[in-house]
C-alpha cells in the first residue's frame, strides 16, 4: 500500500475501464454492464491507487493481497481491471464469453491469471475470503496479506453472507476487507422491494465489523476509506460504497433492465460518445469475429 495516491492516474483508468466494459459486452452480445459500471471506481482505486499489493508479472506471489469478486457476474469490470493492470493483453477483452476464451461469463481461476477464485454463485465470496484470511493470518504477522472481496447489495440477501460475517468477526480477521457495491438495485428491481436488506452498516456493525462508508464514485473518498479499512487491525472491516448502477452511461444509470443486457451497436456508440475522451484509442468492437459461439 502506497502512502500517497496519484488520483489523476486513477481517474484515467476509470475512463479506460468504462469504455472497455461497454466495448467487450457489446462484442460478446451478452453480459452484465450495470453492476460492472457501478464498481469501476472501487476497482480502479484498489488496483491503480496503490491499495492492493499485487504483481501482474508474478500473479501467485505469496505476499500478494488477494481480491475476490464475490459478485462474479460483474466479470467485465474485473477483466478490464486485470487487463489494464498487465495480467493479460487488453486486446483479449473482446473475446469475452467466446467459446474457448479465458474470459468466461463468470471468472474462472483455472484459466485467467489474477483471478483468485472462480465466482458467480452469489453469497459465497465472503465465506471463501474469510477462510482465506483466517489461513493467511497464521502465523500472525503485521505483513499478513489482506483479502479484499467485493459484494453486491442484492447479494446480501444470501444467508451464507451472514454466517461468514459472524465467523470473520468472531475470529477477528483484521486482514479481511469487504466492500459492498451498494447500488440499491438487483436483477429484478430495487433491493428494497425484492427483499429489503435495510441498514447494511448497522447490520454489519452489530455483527462486530468496523464499518466505513464512501461515495463509491469518488476515488479520493474510496482511497481514504479503503486504506483505513486495510490498516484496521482490530477485526474485519467493511466499506459500504454508495454507487449508481450503470454509472457513466446516462441511459443505463439506475435502470435494473441493464443488469444483464448487452448494448446493440447503436447503443454502444451512444455510450462511447459519453465515455470516450476525444482521440482516445480503444478496442474496436469489430475486433471480435461475428461467428463465434457465445456461451
Ligand atoms: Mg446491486
Amino acid at each position: 500500500m502506497r502512502d500517497s495516491c496519484n488520483f489523476e492516474a486513477v481517474q484515467a483508468k476509470v475512463a479506460a475501464l468504462r469504455t472497455d466494459i461497454v466495448r467487450m459486452i457489446t462484442a460478446a452480445g451478452s453480459g452484465h454492464p450495470g453492476g460492472s459500471l457501478s464498481a469501476v471506481e472501487i476497482m480502479a482505486t484498489l488496483y491503480f491507487g496503490g491499495v492492493l499489493n499485487y504483481d501482474a508479472e508474478n500473479p501467485k506471489a505469496e505476499a500478494r493481497d488477494r481480491f475476490i469478486l464475490s459478485k462474479g457476474h460483474a466479470a467485465p469490470v474485473l477483466y478490464a481491471t486485470l487487463a489494464n493492470a498487465g495480467y493479460f493483453p487488453r486486446e483479449e477483452l473482446t473475446t469475452l464469453r467466446a467459446f474457448g476464451s479465458r474470459l468466461q461469463g463468470h471468472p474462472d481461476s483455472l484459466k485467467l491469471p489474477g483471478v483468485e477464485v472462480s465466482t458467480g454463485s452469489l453469497g459465497q465470496g465472503l465465506s471463501i475470503s474469510s477462510g482465506l484470511a483466517y489461513a493467511l493470518a497464521f502465523p500472525a504477522s503485521a505483513q499478513s496479506p489482506t483479502v479484499f472481496t467485493l459484494l453486491g447489495d442484492g447479494e446480501l440477501q444470501e444467508g451464507q453472507v451472514w454466517e461468514a460475517a459472524m465467523f470473520a468477526a468472531h475470529y477477528r480477521l483484521s486482514n479481511l476487507v469487504a466492500i459492498i457495491d451498494n447500488n440499491e438495485l438487483q436483477i429484478d428491481g430495487a433491493v428494497s422491494e425484492v427483499m429489503d436488506v435495510r441498514d447494511i452498516s448497522a447490520k454489519l456493525s452489530s455483527f462486530g465489523w468496523y464499518v466505513l462508508e464512501a461515495d463509491g464514485h469518488d476515488v479520493r473518498a474510496l482511497y481514504k476509506e479503503l486504506t483505513t479499512a486495510k490498516a484496521h487491525k482490530e477485526g474485519p472491516a467493511v466499506v459500504v460504497a454508495h454507487t449508481v448502477k450503470g454509472k457513466g452511461v446516462s441511459f443505463m444509470e439506475n435502470q435494473c433492465g441493464w443488469h444483464g443486457k448487452a448494448p446493440n451497436a447503436e447503443q454502444c456508440a451512444a455510450a462511447l460518445d459519453e465515455l470516450c475522451a476525444p482521440g482516445e484509442a480503444a478496442l474496436s468492437v469489430s475486433d471480435r469475429p461475428a461467428d463465434r459461439e457465445v456461451v
